[in-house]
């Protein structure tokens, strides 16, 4: 199945001039969203995975059923203020200003093996804020799985270091 098809681009969303991929045309379409968590499974199905993390809110949408496809758990980044339980955070620079995320404290014991999982690799800043608290916890990173990869603007760059991997490029 040509996946690539399936994701609608909208241009000027959320602002003029960005090319949003949207992946709602995925989700909604029943053998897509099954391939496409086939084909982020097969990318690892060589590593021993014990935890899957997930940046909000679209790294759930694919996190947790290929963490249920893989026998891993699942653990939510999320933004600040979401999380009920004590958390650890990591801010970072954004073009215009800085952003935050947030894990919990407990989420990841010292040793764990994790897979990143998000929709979507642009500058790669949401992946290494991911990264730096997973290793604050002591998680072990097996490496970065991305269902769509916008190669422009390097963000496998900023992820050197870890294996980076992508089902879908632009
Ligand atoms: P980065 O931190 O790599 O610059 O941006 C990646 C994050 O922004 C991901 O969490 C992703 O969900 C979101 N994102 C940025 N651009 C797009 C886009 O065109 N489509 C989708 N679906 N997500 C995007």
């Amino acid at each position: 199945m040509n996946l690539k098809s399936k994701i609608r681009s909208v241009l000027d969303f959320p602002i003029e001039g960005i090319d949003f991929k949207d992946i709602t045309t995925v989700l909604k379409d029943k053998e897509a969203l099954r391939e496409t968590i086939k084909q982020m499974a097969e990318k690892v199905s060589n590593r021993e995975v014990d935890l899957v993390v997930g940046m909000e809110a679209r790294g759930f949408l694919l996190g947790t059923p290929l963490a249920y496809e893989i026998g891993a758990g699942f653990v939510p980044v999320r933004k600040p203020g979401k999380l009920p339980a004590e958390t650890i955070s990591y801010e970072y620079e954004l073009e215009y200003g800085t952003d935050k995320l947030e894990m919990h404290r407990d989420a990841i014991f010292k040793g764990q093996r994790v897979l990143i999982v998000d929709d979507l690799l642009a500058t790669g800043g949401t992946a290494v804020a991911t990264a730096k608290m997973i290793e604050e916890l002591g998680g072990d990173i097996v490496g970065a799985l991305f269902f769509i990869e916008l190669d422009e603007l390097k963000g496998r760059e900023k992820l050197s270091g870890y294996s980076v991997e992508s089902i879908v490029q632009y």
